[in-house]
């Protein structure tokens, strides 16, 4: 994985290319999964979860710290390193990465780094995806023959299915809070169930007077209760209506009657 000031500034495109390769047998294996800040997405935790068998709160309590970003005021899930000299990765054993087929999104592109600028379309604000190169001098995958385009990289690290499922959320983070609207900390901890708390979440959904106030429909409630990833989806809809940022979730009439004094 990658630091910040490795990070080759250039834009690159689906169709640019690469030639790297990483394999077992070369001199660096595991050496870019130690000392590294590994930026967690909802789905990269309901994957971890249920790889683990642990339940989000347990896999986040072992797992994860936060940290609120200074600018969106939005909280940022990272994976724990052990706390020894290395900051070695927990996952990382002699033979490689312990949870590769669930390992998280990022560790997937490196040593592709991506990103995405919120920009006005015709018809509103798009979203404009990018990605980079994290070149560092520890990684000798460059130095293989191996060649690949950005499109065929992501295809062989199967990122499509994360990024289709984190979209929406990752739209989130770029957008900005209302001014003077800051969260506070009852919104980041809104934020932060709605994101990554998914057991949590769902039993706020159905043992809370959530369903008394949110005008949902069936079919969406009965999907909410065993289907993990139209929870994320809906979280984002929910942390949005948090925010303030759209009227993604629709009041019942006699809300008020439920709602908390
Ligand atoms: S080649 Fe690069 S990505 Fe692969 S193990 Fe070595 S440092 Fe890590
Ligand atoms: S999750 Fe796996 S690939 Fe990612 S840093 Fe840890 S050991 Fe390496």
């Amino acid at each position: 994985m990658g630091k910040m000031d490795a990070v080759v500034p250039t834009k690159l495109t689906l169709d640019s290319r690469l030639k790297f390769r990483c394999h077992k047998d070369i001199k660096c294996f595991t050496r870019c999964c130690s000392n590294i800040d590994i930026m967690l997405t909802p789905y990269d935790v309901l994957r971890l979860r249920d790889r683990l068998e642990m339940t989000s709160e347990e896999f986040l309590t072992e797992h994860t710290y936060v940290k609120i970003d200074e600018k969106t005021s939005h909280p940022l899930l990272l994976l724990q390193m052990n706390d020894d000299e290395e900051r070695r990765c927990p996952f990382v054993s002699e033979d490689g990465c312990k949870v590769y087929t669930d390992r998280p999104g990022n560790c997937r592109y490196y040593p592709v780094g991506q990103g995405t600028i919120r920009k006005e379309g015709k018809n509103g604000p798009e979203l404009d995806e990018f990605y980079f190169i994290i070149d560092e001098p520890h990684c000798y995958g460059f130095d293989e023959k191996k060649t690949w385009t950005i499109a065929s990289w992501r295809e062989d690290q199967e990122v499509d299915r994360y990024d289709e499922i984190n979209k929406e959320w990752k739209a989130l983070q770029l957008r900005k809070n209302l001014p003077g609207k800051e969260l506070d900390e009852k919104k980041q901890m809104q934020f932060f169930m709605a994101s990554y708390d998914l057991d949590k979440f769902r039993r706020f959904i159905f043992e809370s007077n959530f369903l008394h106030i949110f005008d949902i429909d069936d079919k969406t409630v009965e999907k909410l209760k065993t289907d993990d990833v139209a929870l994320i989806k809906f979280g984002v809809k929910y942390i949005n209506y948090v925010m303030m940022l759209e009227e993604s979730l629709k009041l019942k009439k006699d809300a008020s009657k439920y709602k908390k004094k």
